[in-house]
């Protein structure tokens, strides 16, 4: 993720900012130049930028609930941004505590359109396209669906992704993960696992590389509720350590190319994060190589897949090594095999051939 600068007084903002702390400016983010927009009036106008070229507006999400921060081109004539306008179903937000989940979704689901756009992926709604498009539901479990199984399933089908409310709340999610025996399990997590299905429809089905993808993920034609139901009653194969990047990653190969994607999403987005600070990360203990990175390139752009993995490995060291520093348990739980690297190699290809 990149850092940004107040346009009014040159502070380093984030991109979650919604008003500058040093000059007050109410600031938003603009997904046409992956810029903050300072707003100058943001009271009785809304609409005029300083150091801005072109006009911009909040987006509604913005102005009348204050779940996003992204602007509107005043060319525009929708009323939400880029990511807000892919919503199908949002929360009930008469209910209490559902305006406070839905903005912990929102911030999420604004960092993987933030991803679509730096990797020049297809970004269509289904407003616009009702087959090939996109959207996002986020519903909560109604309180007669007591059993699990009657529970609103986190998934994907045709392009539209749904995402259960409850994964929002850190209590619940810690439940979940700790029932699913996972290492890891956040709500970015979940939304790029679910945009690798919804991509492997629109760069792998029906074209060219489907049968490469086989060579490398397995047969998807595999029953996929036979397959799932399978995991579920006799887990993982032994040592799938060597082969997947998760265990769930086992289960099927859409399930093991939609894991690889969110991995290689969390990869280049923690690589920008990482080049932005200028990060270098060089043990004063190791006396191998491998273990050094200096992050001097955006890896949104970098075309050579042997860079990008040889400095995430020596970055996850360093992270993981610093939020055990903090208490926390490892930021990058994982062990990536050989035959993972290759997967994420695919991923890698995949994308910059669409
Ligand atoms: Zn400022
Ligand atoms: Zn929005
Ligand atoms: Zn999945």
């Amino acid at each position: 993720m990149r850092l940004f600068n107040c346009p009014v007084c040159r502070n380093l903002l984030y991109f979650e900012n919604v008003v500058c702390t040093q000059c007050g400016h109410q600031i938003g983010f603009a997904p046409e130049i992956l810029s903050i927009v300072a707003l100058q009036d943001d009271v009785t106008e809304n609409r005029i930028p300083v150091g801005a070229s072109a006009a911009y507006r909040k987006c509604k999400n913005y102005s009348e609930h204050n779940v996003c921060n992204w602007l509107v081109a005043e060319s525009d004539n929708e009323e939400y941004c880029r990511a807000c306008r892919l919503n199908d179903t949002i929360p009930n937000l008469a209910t209490e505590g559902n305006l406070s989940l839905w903005h912990t979704m929102e911030k999420e689901k604004r960092r993987l359109i933030y991803s679509v756009i730096q990797l020049g992926l297809p970004l269509t709604g289904k407003e616009q396209d009702t087959v090939a498009g996109l959207s996002f539901s986020f519903l909560s479990d109604s309180p007669a669906q007591f059993s699990e199984r009657e529970r609103v399933m986190t998934g994907h089908s045709q392009g539209h992704i749904t995402i259960n409310l409850a994964e929002a709340d850190p209590a619940e999610r810690e439940r979940m993960r700790h029932q699913m025996a996972e290492p890891y399990r956040t709500i970015l997590g979940h939304i790029r696992h679910e945009s690798g299905h919804y991509y492997w429809d629109r760069l792998i089905a029906n074209s060219p590389l489907l049968e490469a993808c086989r060579a490398v993920f397995g047969d998807e034609t595999r029953d996929y509720s036979q397959a799932l139901q399978s995991h579920y009653a006799s887990g993982p194969p032994e040592n799938w350590q060597n082969d997947y990047v998760s265990s769930y990653a086992s289960s099927h190969a859409w399930e093991d190319w939609a894991e690889s994607f969110a991995h290689y999403l969390h990869i280049v987005d923690t690589l920008e994060t990482a080049y932005q600070f200028d990060l270098q990360v060089r043990p004063r203990a190791a006396k191998s190589e491998g273990y050094e990175a200096d992050v001097e390139f955006n890896p949104y752009n970098q075309s050579d897949f042997k860079i990008i993995i040889e400095h995430w490995l020596p970055l996850t060291y360093a992270l993981n090594s610093l939020n055990r520093s903090m208490g926390h348990s490892h930021a990058y739980p994982f062990v990536l095999s050989p035959k993972v690297i290759a997967k994420l190699e695919f991923v890698h290809q995949s994308i910059r051939a669409c």
